[in-house]
């Protein structure tokens, strides 16, 4: 039987009205309470219901770190909808596709992207509502009774589809249901970070991301802290957030950490306030952990996790050891280990594939049984990570299975590559990646981008990496680069580092 308590946006209803004047979102200066977010879904759930969206309908969010985003989420959620999370940058050919695909009915887009997505509309028929901050303009919508109370749903109903590349192939959709979320953000909130009411959380993470929307938004909302939100990830807003906001809780990909150390306001900044950090998303490298943590006297833990795992799998959890470099121990409600081709767990400390069970673990993916088949064989989602586990159950990642090297039938694995490359001094930001070789099938290579005012040559890297890794992984060929590709999270996209072709 379903009911209104499985439906995420209990967790708003619960903390509108048991702290109903605490800042649920702050933002430029401004407080948004818990009781005005829930009001202003409650409305906007209301209008949903009369424009005819009916509980298993999609809809989909095209929005920056606003207001208007969790109002849309829980709005969409009390009226039984499922949310469909876009990055706001797709194209409208993807736009097309995401649409179309997940069957999205209603689509709330921030006015810079409405145009790309009325293109993206036409096959699916998608009615656009444009937002401001705060949520839709008037107009569009049916005004229609405000829904205060969720909407029943079961605990695995989909609440979210989450479009991913996943391991293979064109994007997917995650759908995660309700428990998945709530229960993961549970766990962030009660044993990975330990946050109470009276945290500030960083919103720089882009909520249309898994680990902003559940590690950030929902755990907020389950305990009622407050989200200071900025619109998009930029070092020098995020450094005035922390000192403006007294932000207690960061959480962020490791290419934030960097951006903020390496942003001469930081000098300046009081970090004070920051009780605890979480990195995951991608491998943070150890000098980039060392130097933030001296620099601002608090402590990074790493975890790791997947779209697919809503996200949180591992974590270096708060009261347990400590393991740098490495994303901890499987949270609670989750099992984690190290399997070979056949799914059978590999001895400690030799390389496997990372396979997930538990409460976290999608439905599937949508409309996709056979993709849902192949990433889920025996009840074990295969995630496509490969690493080793040690004797206390930590776990280390080695790399993507398809980021791996095979030069000449060895094994080079960019992440230890690029830990080396990492402490040179001149080193901002590096990616290895193989380059074709006729002789080796492939070989490896590296784009780096210096410090500013820095004078290293691709051959001083080359050399200093030469003298500390063994002779079969060390870059043979190095190009200067300005800044590495990015994705929506700030992660450097590996892939789309590609070596200069001869002219
Ligand atoms: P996404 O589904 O976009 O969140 O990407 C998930 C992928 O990010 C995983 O499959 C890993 O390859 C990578 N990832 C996440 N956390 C870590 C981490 N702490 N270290 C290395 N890779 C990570």
């Amino acid at each position: 039987m379903g009911s209104a308590e499985s439906n995420l946006a209990s967790n708003l209803v619960r903390t509108a009205t048991s702290m109903p004047e605490r800042p649920a979102i702050k933002m430029g200066g401004q407080d948004i309470s818990y009781e005005q977010l829930h009001g202003l879904a409650a409305k906007l759930a209301g209008s949903l219901r009369a424009s005819g969206i009916e509980p298993g309908d999609r809809v989909a969010l095209i929005l920056p770190n606003v207001p208007a985003f969790p109002v849309a989420f829980f709005a969409t959620l009390l009226a039984g909808g499922v949310v469909v999370p876009m990055n706001p940058l797709l194209k409208a050919g993807e736009i097309d596709f995401f649409f179309t695909n997940s069957g999205a009915k209603v689509a709330f887009v921030w006015p810079d992207f409405v145009d790309e997505a009325t293109k993206g509309a036409v096959t699916s028929g998608t009615t656009i509502v444009e937002c401001g901050p705060m949520g839709p303009v008037e107009g569009v919508l049916t005004d229609g009774d405000p829904i205060a109370e969720p909407t029943e749903r079961e605990g695995d109903d989909t609440a979210i589809i989450l479009y991913t590349s996943g391991t293979t192939g064109r994007p997917k959709g995650a759908e995660l249901t309700h428990d998945n979320i709530n229960l993961n953000a549970m766990r962030c909130a009660e044993v990975i970070q330990e946050i109470t009411p009276d945290d500030v959380i960083m919103g720089c993470l882009p909520l249309f991301h898994v680990f902003g929307l559940v590690v950030g938004l929902n755990a907020a909302v389950r305990v009622g802290a407050s989200l200071a939100l900025i619109p998009r990830f930029d070092p020098a807003a995020a450094i005035k957030v922390i000192g403006d906001e007294k932000v207690t809780v960061m959480q962020g990909v490791p290419t934030m950490y960097a951006a903020i150390l390496n942003h001469p306001d930081s000098d300046s900044l009081d970090a004070s306030s920051l009780r605890t950090c979480a990195s995951g998303g991608s491998a943070m490298p150890l000098e980039v952990m060392k130097a933030f943590e001296e620099k601002f006297g608090c402590v990074i833990l790493e975890g790791y996790g997947l779209s697919e795992t809503s996200p949180v799998a591992s974590f270096n959890l708060p009261g347990r050891e400590r393991k740098p470099g490495t994303i901890g121990l499987a949270i609670p409600g989750c099992e984690m280990r190290v399997v070979d081709l056949d799914g059978t767990e590999v001895a400690h400390g030799e390389v496997g594939e990372i396979a997930i069970r538990g409460d976290n673990v999608m439905k599937g993916y949508w409309g996709n049984p056979e993709a849902t088949a192949e990433a889920i064989p025996d009840g074990w989602f295969r995630t496509g990570d490969l690493a080793t586990q040690d004797d206390e159950g930590y776990f280390t990642i080695v790399d993507r299975k398809k980021d791996m090297i095979l030069r000449g039938g060895m094994n080079v694995y960019p992440r230890e590559v690029e830990e080396v490359i990492y402490q040179h001094p001149d080193v901002l930001e590096v990616a290895v990646v193989a380059v074709p070789d006729d002789l080796l099938g492939e070989q490896v290579g590296a784009g780096v981008a210096l410090r500013e005012g820095s004078t290293a040559t691709p051959e001083d890297i080359i050399a200093f990496t030469k003298e500390r890794i063994a002779a079969y992984k060390y870059p043979r060929s190095v190009w200067l680069l300005d800044e590495l590709p990015k994705g929506p999270t700030g992660k450097i996209l590996r892939r789309e580092v590609k070596a200069p072709t001869a002219p």
